[in-house]
């Protein structure tokens, strides 16, 4: 067999349909913005590989340093004990996080920031003796995989058949300028009749809920809205950290700052799984108390793990260069430029731009939604051009590593007004 056929053989694949599914591209090295395969074809990775990589694949600054870590410390338990990559880590990351953030808690990927953001939260509630347990949540919402993130994301194609085993949530519209007094006064009804614990949002951008963007003037309605309430809020950057909105976070594009904060993603560099919870004072100060049976008692056997928190210290470095924060505003120039020459086209029924991320949604006959079938021959025909994109239904995106040059993204935007023509 070779490893094609034992891929095939052995492994179960993320969100793969597994009825005749085909064989999967063997990449063998990566190289920059390109992945290689066996034989030798080249692929632009145009979504940074889910999302996480920022500075190309295999950068030899980043490898560099973790290498060195795994000559040092490659892994030790982190109850009772503690390490320098994660201290420095956690103090470089709360120099650019919101002033309001005091406090991180390490976690694994994404979904677990997002499930120890909602813990967190729960017990808050609970140690301080209030029942307050129903979360707020966007409709169309992804969070995660886990039961927790799972329960606060929407409710379809993905969580179909837990449905009955997850939490209720209260799912409300994103804001527009059309229904926002409509929507706070929702917000308000459900702040008065229910014991509101928490509201949790993706920044102004949700991701796998399509690249949907919205306004970052309504959002801080909302959550000035709820922080009157008492309620916590919660943003899951995830998906937004790192420069992938144009600033640091998303949240610097707010006024009002989340009460708790999740990272994962380009955490790391897109090198190592590594997530983060960030809390601010108060939060943390309601687990501070003689009563043994209010600690936080969550923890992950990889929790911090060294050699992840030395890949974010390097992806960090290269971040906080000028260079790269030049990178990510020419992209952004060049998506503009792009959007608008592109924006009328009579195959599109809609193109958008945030920093770094520009979404092109396709007219089809069916619903916009992630089972569309335009998703694969998407798909197919930018990879026959050495792109790999990866839509999310009649929606697809570009969401690069900041390295990638301006032809390179030129050359995609050619192949993206071939394939409309
Ligand atoms: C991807 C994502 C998650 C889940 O992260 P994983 O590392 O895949 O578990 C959570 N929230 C948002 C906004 C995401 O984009």
């Amino acid at each position: 067999m070779n490893i094609k056929e034992k891929d095939t053989k052995y492994i179960w694949h993320p969100f793969t349909h597994q009825l005749n599914a085909k064989q999967n591209i063997n990449i063998v090295k990566g190289e920059g913005i390109y992945l290689i395969d066996e034989t030798g074809n080249k692929y632009i990775d145009a979504i940074s590989s889910w999302w996480v990589n920022l500075h190309g694949h295999c950068n030899p600054y980043i490898s560099q340093k973790i290498s060195e870590q795994l000559f040092t410390l490659e892994h030790s338990i982190f109850s009772d004990f503690t390490h320098q990559p994660a201290v420095t880590l956690a103090e470089r990351l709360l120099q650019h996080l919101p002033k309001n953030q005091s406090k991180l808690f390490y976690s694994d990927n994404g979904s677990t920031a997002v499930e120890v953001a909602l813990k967190m939260t729960l017990q808050y509630w609970h140690n301080k003796g209030e029942q307050k347990t129903t979360f707020i949540a966007f409709e169309n919402a992804y969070h995660g995989d886990t039961f927790g993130s799972m329960s606060v994301g929407a409710r379809n194609v993905f969580n179909n058949a837990f449905e009955n085993l997850l939490f209720n949530v209260a799912h409300i519209p994103l804001p527009t300028h059309e229904n926002i007094e409509q929507l706070k006064e929702t917000l308000q009804f459900w702040f008065n009749n229910h014991n509101i614990a928490g509201f949790i949002f993706e920044p102004i951008i949700q991701g796998a809920g399509g690249m949907q963007m919205y306004s970052a003037e309504l959002l801080d309605e909302l959550i000035l809205l709820a922080k009157s309430q008492n309620v916590i809020t919660i943003a899951d950057e995830v998906m937004t950290g790192f420069g992938r909105t144009g600033t640091f976070f998303a949240n610097n594009q707010l006024k009002n700052k989340a009460d708790i904060i999740c990272l994962s993603k380009g955490l790391t560099g897109g090198y190592m799984p590594l997530g983060v919870t960030s809390c601010t004072q108060f939060i943390y100060d309601a687990f501070v108390t003689e009563d043994r049976t209010k600690t936080f008692f969550h923890g992950h056997s990889y929790t911090a793990n060294p050699t992840a928190c030395a890949a974010a210290l390097a992806s960090l470095d290269l971040l906080e260069k000028e260079e790269t924060q030049e990178q990510i505003q020419r992209i952004n120039k060049q998506h503009l430029l792009f959007q608008n020459k592109i924006k009328l086209h009579k195959k599109l029924a809609d193109v958008r731009v945030l920093g770094t991320i520009i979404a092109f949604e396709l007219k089809t006959e069916e619903h916009t939604h992630y089972l569309n079938n335009a998703s694969q021959s998407i798909a197919d025909y930018f990879l026959g051009k050495g792109i790999l994109l990866r839509p999310l239904g009649n929606i697809f995106y570009i969401l690069p590593p900041y390295v990638i040059s301006k032809s390179e993204l030129n050359f995609i935007y050619t192949c993206i007004e071939e394939f409309l023509d």
